[in-house]
């Protein structure tokens, strides 16, 4: 199958060209003839599975052979994206795809100026890249309107609500016009997402590109347990013990972000972080360097990081587990991208066996183990699996008493602790609460 068979049209076929796209990936095959065609669209995508080029390039023809000029202040088409980052990213990926087309776009998201905003929107613009709560800002204000809007996309709709803009969607969807084609794209499909799905599309197809919230297999991925307040140091060991080259690493907090990043460049290494309390344009920056090669450690939360698009990155780290499993899932989507191999390596201390039960059952997988023989932990890690029981430590036997006579002569009753931990069978378990696999909100 060629993108020429799709139906796409020869500008579109000649920016592909020029990106090296040969092949559509499976959501491009399916998503881009439904497009076409007019049909809304539910699809279960993840991350580095193509989908941006899935809704971007029937987008883009759909705006060129139908429909008016756009009027001042008009959009014919909104992505609605979680973060400035993936905002960025999208309107970036779809500048190139349009490269050839007649066809306006820009990206409008908050942190920045609105002013510069409000005074391109003035023209209209063909296809927008929108943060929620920026958009309705612009609305309110009368810079954006949408009389004339033919499509509505949202993308990574989960991490939207995750990001708590369930109040700003329910405020945009009242705005836009009934009659509209709508694509929602989601990571994983809770409660939440079917509700909104069921508000917000027609008749939807639906499509699922690979199984629901299994991370990508190309990626390798295994976890090193470690104590706590050894993580540093063993992330420091294992960087000079595999000479790694260029390494986006996953901090839980700001403050842990700012203390890797500190730590890494005291010890001389090529570092920096982003996360939400660095102004826009300092994130962009670290970003560009380190897509550049000139940042070998990017250290970044969550938020930060998400739709960062980096290609070829080789090796995910992740200094601390996520509190959601699904940001498992986004952020080793990171790596081995677009059919390309990977390796996501997770640090994992005690505190954090739920989290990595939980993402063990979301991922369908148990995350294979590898000790550090110098960073072997204290407080060990119980042992964990994809039905997400978790294996207690195991109890020091107690000394069976004796009746005199020392404890030789009891002999078939006495075990030793290090019999119990090898036994297969130790029980009891226990489950662990689900409170990381639903949606953010339901508790525990
Ligand atoms: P996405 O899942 O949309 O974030 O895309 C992941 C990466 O795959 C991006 O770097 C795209 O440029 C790239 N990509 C998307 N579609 C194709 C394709 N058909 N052939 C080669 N690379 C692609």
């Amino acid at each position: 199958m060629t993108f020429a068979t799709l139906g796409l049209i020869e500008p579109l076929l000649r920016a592909l060209e020029t990106l090296g796209y040969q092949t559509p990936t499976p959501v491009q095959a399916q998503a881009i003839p439904a497009v076409l065609g007019g049909r809304d669209l539910m699809a279960a995508a993840q991350t580095g599975t193509g989908k941006t080029a899935g809704f971007a390039l029937p987008l883009l023809q759909s705006l060129t052979m139908e429909g008016p000029k756009v009027a001042s202040n008009s959009v014919r088409a909104l992505i609605l994206v979680p973060t400035r980052e993936l905002a960025e990213q999208v309107h970036e990926s779809v500048r190139q795809y349009a490269e050839h087309l007649p066809l306006s776009t820009y990206a409008v998201y908050g942190g920045v100026s609105i002013n510069p905003q409000m005074m391109k929107l003035r023209k209209g613009i063909d296809l927008l890249v929108a943060t929620p709560g920026r958009l309705l800002d612009l609305y309110r204000q009368n810079a954006v309107k949408f009389g004339q809007l033919q499509t509505l996309v949202l993308d990574e709709a989960d991490r939207m609500l995750d990001l708590g803009f369930s109040e700003e969607l329910k405020d945009i969807y009242a705005a836009l016009p009934k009659k509209r084609q709508t694509l929602l794209f989601s990571a994983t499909f809770s409660d939440a997402i079917r509700l909104l799905a069921g508000q917000m599309l027609n008749d939807p197809l639906s499509i699922e590109v690979s199984p629901r919230n299994v991370a990508a297999s190309t990626v390798k991925q295994w976890i090193v347990t470690v104590d706590k307040k050894r993580k540093p140091e063993l992330f420091s060991h294992l960087l000079r013990k595999h000479r790694w080259k260029q390494v986006l690493v996953f901090a839980k907090t700001r403050n842990g972000v700012d203390a890797l990043v500190e730590r890494l460049q005291g010890q001389g290494v090529n570092a920096d972080g982003i996360h939400g309390d660095k102004p826009q344009a300092t994130r962009q920056r670290a970003l560009d360097r380190f897509k550049a090669g000139e940042i070998q450690i990017l250290v970044a939360t969550d938020v930060a990081a998400r739709g960062l698009d980096i290609e070829d990155l080789p090796l995910v780290v992740n200094f601390d587990l996520p509190i959601v499993a699904e940001d498992y899932v986004h952020r080793i989507g990171r790596t081995g991208r677009a059919g390309a191999t990977g390796e996501a390596i997770s640090l994992v201390c005690a505190d954090e066996v739920n989290l990595l039960s939980a993402i063990e059952v979301l991922t369908r997988q148990t995350l294979k183990r590898h000790d550090e023989p110098d960073f072997i932990p204290d407080h060990r890690v119980p042992e964990t699996d994809a039905s997400g029981q978790v294996v207690k430590k195991p109890k020091k036997p107690k000394k069976p008493k004796t009746s005199g006579g020392g404890g030789k002569r009891n002999l078939g009753k006495w075990v030793d602790s290090g019999e119990v931990a090898e036994a297969p069978a130790v029980k009891p378990v226990r489950k662990v609460p689900a409170f990381n696999t639903g949606p953010r909100k339901r508790k525990p």
